[in-house]
C-alpha cells in the first residue's frame, strides 16, 4: 500500500494529527484544541477543520482515529468516551463521512490499541511480533499485538489492562471495580494517594508544606521532581506505583508469553522511579520462563505513538485487513 494517511489521536485538551507516510515518516504535523468537554459536535467540528487544514488538496488514502472509550467499529459508532462530553453511542464514522465525502475511508480504533500499532510499526516493538503496550497516564491503557496483529476482542474490548484486579481490597476504581491496575498505577492514584496522605493524623508539617499550592494536575509531576531528590514519602508512592504495575506485568506474561512489554503515557517519564520495583515484583510472581524471556522497554515514540497507529489503520484498512 502506497501513498499517505491521516493519523490522528484525540484527546481530551487537544487534537494532535500528522500526514503519515507509507513507510511511517511524519510529513506535517498540526494540533487543534478539541473542546472535548463541550461534546461531540465539537469535537467533530474540530476533527474537521484539522482534516481539511492537513490535507488540503493532497490525495489520502485514508484517515485514521484513535479515541479514548469503545468503539464498534462495524457501526462506526463511539459507544464511550471518558474524556469527551455527553457521549453515547455517537455516528462518528458517519458524521464525518457526511462533511468530507465518501472517497476517503475512515477508520476508528481505541487510542490504547492504536498506541500498540503504532509501537509495532515504528516504534519499540518493530522488531517483535508479540507485545504488549502499556500506556500510563490519567488512567492505564493496553494494548496486545499477537502473531503481529492488534487482538481486539470479540468486542472490541480486549486490551483493558487498566481493570486487571491487582488487590481485591483495594480502592474504587472508575469501572466500578475494586483494586484495578489504574487504582494504583496512574496519576489519578498519585492524586488519590497524595489526598489519604494529607488527610492522615499524623502528618509532618514539612510534608503538608510541599503539596499546598500544588495544583492537582500538577502532583505527579512533583512527584517526580521530589523523588528525583530523594524525597522519601514521594520514592515510596512510586515503589507502590510500581509494585503495582508489577504484579499485572506478571499476569500478563503467564497469560500471553509475549516477547516484549513497551510502556508509555506520559508517566513513562518517570520510568526509573517505578521500573525496578515493577519488574522485582514481577520476577517474584510470574512462572520463570515467560519472565525470563519479555523485554520491557520504555516507549520511544512517547505521545506520538497513537498518531502513527492511528496512520497504521489506513494503510491496514486499505490493504482489506480491518473491516470497515
Ligand atoms: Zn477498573
Amino acid at each position: 500500500m502506497r501513498g499517505i494517511a491521516v493519523g490522528i489521536d484525540v484527546g481530551g485538551t487537544n487534537l494532535r494529527g500528522a500526514l503519515i507516510s507509507s513507510d511511517g515518516k511524519i510529513l506535517k504535523r498540526r494540533s487543534v484544541p478539541s473542546e472535548a468537554n463541550k461534546g461531540m459536535e465539537f469535537v467533530v467540528k474540530n476533527l474537521l477543520r484539522l482534516i481539511r487544514d492537513m490535507v488540503g488538496n493532497k490525495e489520502v488514502a485514508g484517515i485514521g482515529i484513535g479515541i479514548a472509550g469503545i468503539i464498534d467499529q462495524k457501526k462506526g459508532v463511539l459507544t464511550q468516551a471518558p474524556n469527551i462530553a455527553n457521549v453515547r453511542n455517537y455516528p462518528i464514522r458517519k458524521a464525518l463521512i457526511e462533511q468530507i465525502g465518501t472517497g476517503i475511508p475512515v477508520f476508528l480504533e481505541n487510542d490504547a490499541n492504536c498506541a500498540a500499532l503504532g509501537e509495532n510499526w515504528v516504534g519499540s516493538g518493530r522488531e517483535s511480533s508479540s507485545l504488549v503496550v502499556l500506556t500510563l497516564g490519567t488512567g492505564v491503557g493496553g494494548g496486545i499485538i499477537v502473531g503481529g496483529k492488534l487482538w481486539r476482542g470479540e468486542d472490541g474490548m480486549a486490551g483493558e489492562i487498566g481493570h486487571i484486579t491487582v488487590d481485591p481490597d483495594g480502592p474504587r476504581c472508575n469501572c466500578g471495580n475494586y483494586g484495578c491496575l489504574e487504582s494504583f498505577s496512574s496519576a489519578s492514584a498519585l492524586r488519590r494517594r497524595i489526598k489519604e496522605v494529607l488527610g492522615g493524623k499524623d502528618i509532618e508539617a514539612s510534608v503538608r508544606q510541599r503539596f499546598t499550592r500544588v495544583s492537582e494536575h500538577r502532583i505527579p509531576e512533583v512527584l517526580r521532581e521530589l523523588a528525583l531528590k530523594g524525597d522519601k514519602l514521594a520514592l515510596s508512592l512510586w515503589d507502590e506505583f510500581g509494585r503495582a504495575l508489577g504484579i499485572a506485568i506478571a499476569s500478563l506474561v503467564n497469560l500471553l508469553n509475549v516477547d516484549m512489554i513497551v510502556i508509555g503515557g506520559g508517566l513513562s517519564n518517570a520510568w526509573e522511579l517505578f521500573i525496578k520495583s515493577a519488574i522485582r515484583e514481577s520476577r517474584k510472581r510470574a512462572l520463570r520462563a515467560p519472565i525470563r524471556r519479555v523485554r520491557i522497554e520504555k516507549s520511544v515514540l512517547g505521545s506520538d505513538a497513537g498518531i502513527f497507529g492511528a496512520g497504521y489503520l489506513v494503510f491496514e484498512g486499505c490493504n482489506g485487513q480491518n473491516s470497515q
